[in-house]
């Protein structure tokens, strides 16, 4: 979504200093909120984020991980699990004050500590499909429209105390950084959900979705199995003029997102 999340941290079995990081979006409780300062893609980031590090699998913890719908699609299939069951075990929806749309949040284990269910004393279970937000850090991400269609993106550096990742002696550029957590992957599938979160209805206040439209956003961003066999699948093909619906899961998120538009702002 727009804006900045508070991200959280860190990585896993890396052992070369230069190649690890990860985080999570988060507002945690026992964190303070970090600084933020603006970066450019070109600005030279000194960090690195490895096993050895005295916060390993700190920044795991405590923490407030919003997910998008295409971080579900990459952890459910690492899982090999579907995506309703995904839901079920792992994610919390809830509906918040001043937010238009849903936020599905990944759950934390009840351990004293919100730790996140995949970490694992020797880092994050699942590195390879770990979350957008937990690529970034310590970068947040924000994109939006500019008022010619075309997208802006915006990054700041989150430094929170308990992180030592910036004492290692590891710096490239913020944008080398984030190519290699293969967040341009991410950012594709992220961005695409600008059509519905920026929205221009959605931004001048004048769209309330209803009851309906709230479960449908859910369904079909996020429990992409589930929106594959609806009953009313026929309409949807019609709609997004599709002869039929796509097999790749990514595919069928792009038009989730399509049908999504149309059928809450109109074609
Ligand atoms: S260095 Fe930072 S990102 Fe890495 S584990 Fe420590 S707190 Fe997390
Ligand atoms: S998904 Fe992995 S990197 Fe992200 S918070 Fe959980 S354990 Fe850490």
């Amino acid at each position: 979504m727009a804006g900045f999340s508070r991200p959280h941290p860190h990585s896993h079995r890396l052992d070369r200093p230069c190649t690890g990081g990860s985080h999570a979006m988060s507002a945690t409780t026992s964190h303070t909120m970090p600084a933020m300062q603006p970066l450019r893609p070109e600005t030279s980031l000194r960090f690195a984020c490895r096993p050895g590090v005295i916060c390993f699998n700190e920044c795991c913890r405590e923490l407030d991980l919003a997910l998008f719908p295409y971080d579900v699609l990459r952890l459910r299939r690492a899982l090999g699990i579907s995506s309703g069951e995904f839901m079920k075990k792992y994610v919390l929806v809830t509906q918040e004050d001043g937010q238009v749309f849903p936020i599905c949040r990944l759950s934390m284990v009840d351990d004293g500590r919100a730790s996140c269910v995949f970490v694992r004393r020797e880092g994050c279970s699942v590195y390879a499909d770990r979350p957008a937000a937990c690529r970034a850090y310590p970068v947040g991400r924000g994109a939006s429209f500019r008022g010619d269609g075309s997208l802006s993106e915006r990054l700041v550096l989150l430094q929170e105390r308990h992180c030592h990742g910036f004492a290692e002696n590891c710096e490239r550029s913020v944008a080398a950084y984030l190519e290699a957590q293969g967040l341009s992957e991410y950012n594709r599938f992220n961005d695409a959900l600008l059509r519905l979160h920026q929205h221009p209805r959605v931004l001048d206040g004048s769209f309330v979705p209803t009851e309906r439209q709230l479960h449908r956003y859910v369904l079909a961003l996020y429990d992409l199995d589930r929106f594959r066999r609806l009953p009313g699948r026929a309409a949807i093909q019609m709609a997004t003029r599709q002869e039929a619906l796509p097999d790749k899961d990514e595919e069928l998120l792009l038009l989730a997102i399509d049908w999504l538009v149309r059928d809450f702002f109109g074609p």
